[in-house]
């Protein structure tokens, strides 16, 4: 029985103090209500240790990235390592976000590299996926997503350590959304690439999250779509009553 999974990305966006006063009404949201899905918020690297210095119960709190380098210290200028994350009071890591994979020219290869760093830190690794506008106009998609999958996901995943983000880069703060029909068509497609890579039993526990452009006024139609197992929100993870009115629609 695969749990839902609400998350939320806030990607380069909060000071301090209204940073702390959006995780603090996310957790007050999530309280001690035994909610019948899990809530992940991923704030900037500069703010995850404050997060996740409040009590928050059992909401999840994430880095947006992770160091690609196997050591946990040394001489890696800017960059943070996965135990460092952990040792923060994370509980997940983002890798392979598509502004990473443009802006900072990730491969696959870097993209499983942090995703095992991650897992090998006690970290349950969000590992995102997903074409490009014009991959998507070719008719190239499904080959995509395969082929990330295939070079993305570490040979340790289970679907205890990773949870897979199906994101369409043409979807992400554009407003746009793929038909409820192309979502169901990639999932299920990403759930037989995993079967293939980890076997039956894990691929079908892993979480497969859709991220692009989930609204409140979205989100029921979106995450009923079969194999969709939660959301990835950028935009809207950063107003309380957007980031919980997606949550809410699983209630
Ligand atoms: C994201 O960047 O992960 C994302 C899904 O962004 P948005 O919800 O703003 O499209």
């Amino acid at each position: 029985m695969r749990r839902k999974l609400i998350a939320g990305n806030w990607k380069m966006n909060e000071l301090k103090s209204e940073g702390l006063q959006l995780a603090q009404a996310v957790f007050e949201k999530c309280g001690n209500r035994n909610l019948p899905f899990d809530v992940l918020i991923c704030p900037p690297m500069s703010l995850l240790g404050l997060v996740a210095d409040l009590p928050h119960g059992a909401c999840g709190i994430g880095s947006q990235d992770v160091a690609e380098t196997t050591k946990a210290s040394g001489a890696f200028t800017g960059d943070v390592s996965a135990v460092m994350v952990k040792d923060l009071g994370a509980t997940h890591a983002i890798v392979g976000h598509s502004e990473r994979r443009t802006m900072h020219g990730e491969t696959d290869a870097v993209v499983r590299q942090k995703a095992e760093n991650a897992i090998q830190a006690g970290l349950t690794a969000v590992i995102c996926i997903g074409e490009t506008e014009a991959e998507r106009e070719s008719g190239d998609a499904l080959n995509v997503v395969s082929r990330q999958i295939k070079g993305s996901v570490p040979a340790i995943a289970t679907a205890e350590n990773c949870v897979i983000a199906y994101e369409p880069v043409w979807a992400i703060g554009t407003g746009k959304t793929p038909t409820t029909a192309d979502v169901a068509e990639v999932h299920t497609a990403v759930r037989a690439e995993l079967q293939k890579l980890l076997g039956a039993e894990i691929a079908d526990e892993m979480r497969i999250l859709y991220g692009g452009s989930v609204k409140p006024g979205n989100a029921k139609e979106l995450l009923a779509v079969e194999n969709v197992d939660g959301a990835l929100i950028g935009g809207a993870s950063l107003k309380i009553a957007d980031f919980w009115g997606i949550a809410e629609t699983q209630l």
